[in-house]
């Protein structure tokens, strides 16, 4: 994924047969899909990869068991086996998760369900046991004979407090089901990117680089869209026979950028807190519960690493720009963990890290925004000749199933045909995964073997980077030990340094946002900031006073955007 590289391909030949404009979730699978196919594929973002909407999930690969209510049958049978093959493709990054849903009524809800079918009900109210036992058992059935997570199980109150003594002591009953969980997103984004433009030479990335006009040739009709290339400050013209508009909350304004504004998105804004409590980690045990708060909305509480990820909002928005969790959102997200856990107080003081974004949902007239629909929509225009596809929507959990949609009509408006699926690929460090505990503790094994760290050390890294592990050690000179950060001992300079060089990191908070979960957990101290820093001035060639910018950057990043959190 080297940019210079990139950059003078495209200089030489400015014909692409896709642009895909959007590096989120859905722009990858996309152009992954469109390269594995043999399509001269350039993908572009404003941003890094996973910048936008994608790295502000509840990080859950999930059928949607919610949308039963809305009577969205197609979409959480597409969504579960999606979330199925996420696990077997990806197991490094996607697990089988635990979810509790504790219950406080058993009849509520019943009658609720064909109402909201027929849309004559504008209100959320609480689901009771029956209704939710009927969406389990179907949840169940969709998938039965896969076998890749259990089925669901039932507990009457004194079971439910006895295996949770901390939930709230009112409750009726507590269902476990499982989902999937997605250890990291961005992480998984990432080698996603990096699977494609490994693939084949006419697959290329550019991040850091917005889209930002088109002229249409006046004779021949074609498209020639303009991309501003941030990192070395020029413009860049492109020539595609189709566009791909995966620009998530953003679609209207890129269209608008493509001179064809459309209306498509009604986004809702969603946050999430991530805090430190280890009381709290530990009632929980390693499950998320997924429930229903005072006001009828669905609300989680996630066991994530040593922290506990709350959420969600889901907040009508115009602009998908600068998007954050706000105080009153705190003040909700810190109820509702007293409502679950009451004897366990949550505090602002132990908040570690914010995160917001703006959902693409379709524009539409539902009566709250828990009733739109979270389907997804292919929508087709044109600039000039050119055909553009909107990707209006889609979840994380069916990003696959929707990149093949899209693949298959760009494709179609190319005269090109599919050669492979992607169904059963795997994904980054999910190739070669071993199939047994067995077989696991020999992969680790050889990694200690051939690179001399200690076992802890590769059952760490294989956990993290799955097959990918040897080539971050790849890094580690023969015969020399990995050298260990002072300020944050679970990594190491060779492996940051790998990350920075080899996976397309641009900027500091590129690395501790996308390519690990640093911030994310609260680690990014200013030590940890000022070490990493240096190691990647070093790896990417910046000169003092560009290392200095990139801290202030990155400093101001985790002010702004995530709640202001560089714990000393
Ligand atoms: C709070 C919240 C919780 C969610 N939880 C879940 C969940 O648990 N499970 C699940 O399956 N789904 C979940 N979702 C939904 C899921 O995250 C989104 O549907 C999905 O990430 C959308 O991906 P995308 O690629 O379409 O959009 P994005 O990730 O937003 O990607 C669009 C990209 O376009 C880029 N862009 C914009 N303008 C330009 C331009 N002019 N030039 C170049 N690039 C541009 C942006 O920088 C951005 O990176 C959640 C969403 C939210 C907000």
């Amino acid at each position: 994924m080297d940019r210079a590289t990139t950059l003078k391909k495209l200089a030489d030949d400015p014909v692409v047969d896709v642009l895909v404009i959007g590096a989120g979730i859905n722009g990858i699978g996309t152009f992954r899909d469109l390269g594995l196919q043999g399509a001269r594929t350039l993908l572009v973002d404003q941003g890094d990869f996973c910048s936008g909407c994608s790295s502000a999930s509840s990080h859950m690969a999930h059928g949607g068991i919610r949308y039963l209510e809305n009577g969205e049958f197609r979409l959480v049978s597409e969504a579960v086996n999606e979330r199925n093959r996420l696990i077997l493709n990806a197991p490094h990054l996607v697990k089988p998760l635990p979810t509790i849903v504790p219950m406080f009524k058993i009849f509520s809800g019943l009658l609720n369900a064909p109402f909201k079918f027929l849309d004559l009900l504008d209100r959320p109210s609480e689901r009771g046991a029956l209704v939710i036992k009927v969406g389990l058992m179907f949840y169940d059935a969709l998938t039965r004979g896969q076998r890749v997570v259990p089925r669901h199980r039932f507990e009457g109150r004194k079971k439910s407090l006895e295996r949770w003594p901390d939930l709230d002591p009112t409750l009726k009953f507590t269902a476990l089901y499982y989902d999937g969980q997605l250890v990291s997103p961005e992480r998984l984004c990432v080698e996603l990117a990096l699977d494609a433009t490994g693939s084949s030479e006419r697959a290329m990335a550019l991040t850091y680089a917005p889209v930002i006009g088109v002229e249409v040739d006046g004779e021949s009709n074609e498209a020639v869209v303009m991309i501003r290339d941030e990192m070395g400050g020029t413009i860049l013209k492109v020539r595609p026979r189709v566009i791909v508009n995966a620009g998530g909350p953003w679609i209207d304004s890129v269209n608008g950028a493509l001179g064809s504004p459309t209306a498509y998105i009604g986004g809702t804004k969603g946050s999430h807190i991530v805090v430190d409590n280890p009381a709290l980690r530990k009632a929980m045990g390693e499950h998320e519960f997924f429930f229903e708060n005072k006001d009828g909305r669905i609300v989680l509480m996630l066991a994530w690493y040593d922290r506990v990820v709350i959420g969600t909002s889901d907040i009508p928005v115009k602009d998908a720009e600068g998007s954050m969790c706000t105080d009153e959102e705190i003040e909700y997200f810190i109820g509702l963990a007293g409502r679950l856990f009451p004897t366990i107080p949550v505090t602002r003081q132990q908040i570690v890290f914010t995160f917001s974004g703006v959902r693409p949902l379709p524009r539409s007239g539902a009566k709250n925004a828990g009733q739109i629909s979270r389907d997804h929509s292919i929508e087709e225009t044109r600039v000039g000749a050119v055909p553009v596809l909107s990707l209006v929507s889609g979840k994380w959990t069916t990003f696959r199933a929707f990149a093949g949609q899209v693949t298959d009509k760009a494709l179609a408006r190319l005269g090109m045909g599919r050669r492979v699926s992607t169904e059963g690929l795997p994904i980054g460090g999910g190739a070669d995964w071993p199939a047994t505990p067995a077989a696991m503790e020999e992969a680790e094994l050889a990694l200690v073997k051939k690179h001399g760290i200690p076992f802890d050390r590769a059952q760490a890294l294989f956990a993290l980077y799955g097959s990918r592990a040897g080539l971050v050690l790849a890094a580690v000179a023969p015969g020399s030990p990995e050298a260990m950060l002072a300020s944050l001992p679970s990594y190491s300079r060779q492996e940051v340094a790998f990350l920075a060089r080899e996976e397309g990191a641009e900027h500091l908070d590129d690395l501790i946002l996308r390519r690990s979960t640093i911030a994310w957990r609260g680690l990014a101290t200013a030590s940890v900031l000022e070490e990493l820093c240096d190691i990647m001035a070093i790896a990417k060639g910046w000169s003092p006073s560009l290392r200095d910018a990139e801290l202030v950057r990155t400093t101001a990043i985790l002010r702004e955007r995530h709640g202001g959190v560089v714990r000393a």
